[in-house]
């Protein structure tokens, strides 16, 4: 290995918190160094200064990648913002683990789509072997492969996680297949085919590590890596003030964090006394104990490689795509109002009625199952409009008997899925006409009903732009009174969220729906009203009523507080 010299080392030993200037002073030679390196990926980086595309690995400004690239937890996410070097840590860090020889199998690295994995191999991956010859290069026997290098004892894969057998290895090469690793990194995991991940993970049953990294700029709120950041230790960058002498977190204070100085330029402030902070002195703090997941927030905030300025002028500009401030520099989910409903939208269709125990009908019955069968049952005031007569869930299918005849049911539609015999069977038997649902992609206009069958085939995302339509509308829906149950039921007709899909390969724009928590209402209210345009009008068509505006204006801070 390489010889470091020691002024290159004291200048970096200041961004390491695990090791003192004394411990090294006394220790300069350099077969210490050598093993300092060995154990340590970061000190190694930066000691040899590792060339990267845009210049040498630094720790000025980098601070934060420190403890990152030390962090030996089996299971680590980060939700990250753009451009915060963070591929780059862990690319290093797989390197070093290769190099060093702690990881012996290799090293399985995913990307959403095969165009990316072939960027980043010719962009990223094959300058870092050529600019580091020595240090990198000497180690990686090129295989001649874009993806799948082999370095020291292991492996380096890299592969597409869109198509999920791919990570298997291809179908051509048998010598691919289940090849053993001791990590999985999914690098823009909000983009992956979720069914990658299980392929992935069975590939490090051998492996003594076992370890699995996640990546990505979040999209939603309680999707993908937001999702694994809530259920993680949650380490936030915490920086000490010199002039109060506080530990603040700019992430939690922002815009508070941003301050301008006389001359118009921003500066990171300290939200206690608003003078200037340097993210240099800050250490990682973690906001829960015993995650499943290790958990970082890296946002441009932290980084003071960011021009603060130009961020602060967008952000009060206030003309701006506030999604993409808040997920590509913020580093967070964002939810806008077009691409989910609130329960604000949903409280605002309450009636002052408790919700019925029985009614005349005819009445619509929508069934989704799962754990158990989640049921809606509607009924129609009038052309174009529906009202919510009850919502439950049961454990039995004779259950759902008893409640459609309660309600008058003349017409069910039931989730063809997991139980479709079942289902068939239930349908077969009741005193009304029910059709199994089944959610398919190539469904266009609508509804396609199989009444031979007795099933009913729709596309999912149509259908559930139906519904967020008909919530969306003033006067088409009417629920009833708030109450628990209801809550649940408002709680799972917003846990659906319109997002873009972009496919990368063909560069065709899709809309779905990605689920963010327990969904079984919405789906039940979908299959509700596919039934509702089967039977007529309600027998009563007295609405609920609606109370006068001003008393539901106070009703609904009450409801929403
Ligand atoms: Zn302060």
């Amino acid at each position: 290995m390489t010889t470091w010299s020691f002024s290159i080392l004291a200048k970096s030993v200041n961004c390491f918190n695990g090791l003192r200037m004394q411990q090294l002073s006394v220790q300069q030679d350099p077969d210490y160094l050598a093993m300092v390196c060995t154990v340590d990926p970061f000190l190694w980086a930066t000691l040899n200064e590792i060339q990267l595309v845009a210049g040498p690995f630094k720790v000025r400004g980098h601070e934060y990648q420190a403890g990152i690239m030390r962090d030996e937890s089996p299971r680590i996410v980060v939700r990250k913002a753009t451009q915060v070097g963070i591929t780059e840590v862990f690319v290093l860090r797989s390197l070093h683990r290769l190099i060093t020889g702690m990881y012996r199998l290799g090293i399985l690295y995913l990307f959403p789509t095969r165009d990316d994995v072939t960027d980043f191999s010719t962009s990223r991956f094959n300058p870092l072997i050529k600019d580091n010859p020595e240090l990198i290069g000497s180690w990686v026997q090129d295989t001649n492969r874009a993806n799948l290098k082999r370095v020291n004892h292991g492996y380096l894969y890299f592969r597409s996680g869109r198509l999920s057998q791919e990570v298997e290895g291809e179908k051509t090469s048998s010598k691919l297949k289940s090849i053993p690793v001791d990590a999985c990194i999914f690098d823009e995991w909000d983009e992956m085919d979720p069914g990658a991940q299980p392929l992935a993970l069975g590939r490090m049953q051998h492996s003594e590590y076992k370890h699995e990294v996640y990546l990505a700029n979040p999209t939603i709120p309680n999707y993908g890596i937001d999702a694994l950041w809530q259920q993680s230790d949650q380490h936030i960058w915490h920086i000490r003030c010199e002039h109060c002498n506080k530990y603040v977190a700019p992430d939690l204070a922002f815009p508070d964090c941003l301050q301008r100085r006389q001359d118009g330029t921003a500066y990171l402030a300290c939200p206690k006394c608003y003078r200037d902070i340097n993210p240099a002195n800050g250490e990682w703090i973690p906001q829960k104990d015993n995650a499943k997941y290790r958990g970082y927030w890296v946002s441009h905030l932290i980084a003071s490689t960011v021009n603060l300025t130009d961020m602060l002028d967008e952000y009060e500009s206030g003309d701006f795509d506030v999604a993409n401030f808040y997920r590509l520099k913020l580093g967070l989910p964002y939810l806008g109002a077009k691409e989910g409903l609130q329960p604000s939208d949903l409280y605002r269709l309450c009636s002052h009625h408790p919700m019925r125990l029985s009614a005349k009908g005819p009445s619509a019955m929508g069934i989704d199952i799962g754990k158990r069968l989640h049921i809606v049952i509607l009924d129609k005031p009038g052309e174009n409009k529906y009202r919510l007569l009850w919502c439950g869930a049961v454990e039995t299918f004779e259950e759902a008997y008893d409640i459609g005849h309660k309600f008058n049911v003349k017409a069910a539609v039931i989730d063809k899925y997991p139980e479709t015999r079942t289902a068939r069977k239930w349908g077969q038997e009741a005193d009304w006409p029910t059709w199994l649902c089944e959610y398919r992609e190539s469904t266009h206009g609508f509804s396609h009903w199989d009444e031979h069958n007795q099933e009913v085939y729709v596309n999912r995302t149509e259908i559930c732009d139906e519904i967020h339509n008909l919530v969306k509308q003033q006067g088409k829906f009417e629920l009833p009174r708030l109450n628990d149950r209801l809550q649940e039921y408002i709680e799972h007709m917003c846990n659906l969220v319109k997002t873009e899909k972009v496919d990368k390969q063909t560069k065709v724009v899709k809309y779905i729906y990605t689920k963010t928590g327990d969904d079984h209402y919405r789906h039940a209210t979908n299959y509700a009203w596919l039934a509702s345009t089967k039977i007529g009008l309600s027998e009563e068509n007295v609405s609920y009523g609606k109370l006068p505006k001003c008393f539901r204006h106070t009703r609904k801070n009450w409801m929403t507080m």
